[in-house]
């Protein structure tokens, strides 16, 4: 994978570009996505945002979301292929394995034009990469794509539309600025975007302040009744049947940000959710400090991430998964004391 410098001096030259992320697009994946293509709008390049999957209703409000095609969605997936088939240029945003895309996945490996890569996770496989950027001490790929822009010699492009995406997704990977990922790096790009007019507690409201009653609901009644705290271990897990999401009529995005509410117990360092999803058992798993969960959920669950934030996902029953969780907890009790 060359260096991401090397593709500056191609920016000028208008192309046919796809940009993708992960399934299941995160405030930070559908950010840098659609910061991405308002920059590259610029230069007269024609763009296409394709997501994998379906996304949370509430990242609608993102500029540009309204553009953006589901793979998954009949209608959609064939306007998305015909897109990748004549684009000259693809670029990959906030994952670091084309697995990580779902059925969208083989058409990216057969992509013959010039793959790029902008992430922050742990092992990319820079190998089906020309050129990219992994920088996993960056606190969010939105961050990345801002420094893309600013280091390009393109600050002057920093418009609104862009400036509300990258910011939604800084402050959804930091959890609001808090995380150790929180560098003074990020706090200067969020002056530098306040200073470009950015109204950042919008933001917030749209991601924060947008959610329908029954999600409260459905989180009170998973605390109350779906968390297990384990202070020998100082772990705590939370696992929801598939008859709470029915009960409840959860929705994609509607369990985002469950997985820290154990961690606000003194002592937790590591916090598990376990999701029964009709696919397949869906695993987020969190820490603070010295837990690596990227290990943890490579090791244990067929999964990846971050050191501290990580996700996993399972064949077996809900039953038998969380029986597996216990027994890897077991084993790295000596970390988690
Ligand atoms: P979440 O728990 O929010 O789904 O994911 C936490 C972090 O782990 C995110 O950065 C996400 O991209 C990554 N992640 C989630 N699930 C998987 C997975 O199955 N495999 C890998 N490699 N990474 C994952
Ligand atoms: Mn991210």
């Amino acid at each position: 994978m060359k260096p991401i410098q090397e593709i500056f001096p191609l920016l000028a030259t208008p192309r046919k570009v796809v940009i993708t992320t992960h399934q299941k697009p995160d405030p930070d994946a559908m950010g840098s996505s659609l910061g991405l293509y308002h920059f590259l709008l610029q230069f007269g390049h024609e763009v296409t945002v394709i997501s994998p999957t379906n996304w949370a209703t509430w990242l609608n409000w993102m500029p540009g979301a309204d553009k953006v095609l589901d793979f998954e969605s009949p209608g959609q997936s064939e306007k998305a292929a015909a897109a990748l088939k004549r684009a000259d240029w693809l670029f990959c945003l906030d994952f670091n394995i084309f697995t990580r895309t779902r059925n969208l996945s083989p058409a990216l490996y057969a992509f013959t034009g010039t793959r790029v890569l902008i992430d922050h996770h742990q092992q990319p496989d820079e190998a089906n990469f020309e050129y990219g950027i992994s920088d996993t001490t960056k606190s969010s790929t939105s961050e990345m794509v801002y420094d893309f822009i600013v280091t390009s010699g393109n600050a002057a492009k920093l418009n609104t539309p862009i400036a509300e995406c990258l910011y939604a997704g800084v402050m959804a990977d930091t959890g609001s600025f808090r995380f150790a990922t929180t560098t003074a790096s990020v706090h200067a790009m969020i002056a530098d975007l306040k200073e470009r007019g950015l109204e950042h507690s919008k933001v917030h409201e749209n991601i924060y302040d947008n959610f329908l009653e029954n999600r409260l609901r459905f989180i009170g009644h998973v605390l109350m009744n779906r968390m297990e705290v384990f202070y020998e271990t100082n772990t705590a897990l939370i696992a929801i049947p598939k008859k709470d999401l029915l009960r409840f009529q959860i929705k994609t995005g509607d369990t985002e940000g469950l997985v820290n509410f154990p961690l606000s117990i003194q002592g937790i360092k590591l916090a598990a959710l376990v999701i029964d999803r009709d696919e397949e058992r869906k695993w987020s798993f969190r820490s603070k400090g010295g837990f690596d969960t990227n290990t943890f959920a490579r090791k244990y669950f067929n999964g990846g991430g971050h050191y501290n934030a990580s996700g996993g996902r399972s064949s077996e029953s809900l039953e038998q998964t969380v029986e597996r969780f216990k027994l890897a907890v077991e084993e790295n009790a000596e970390q988690l004391q």
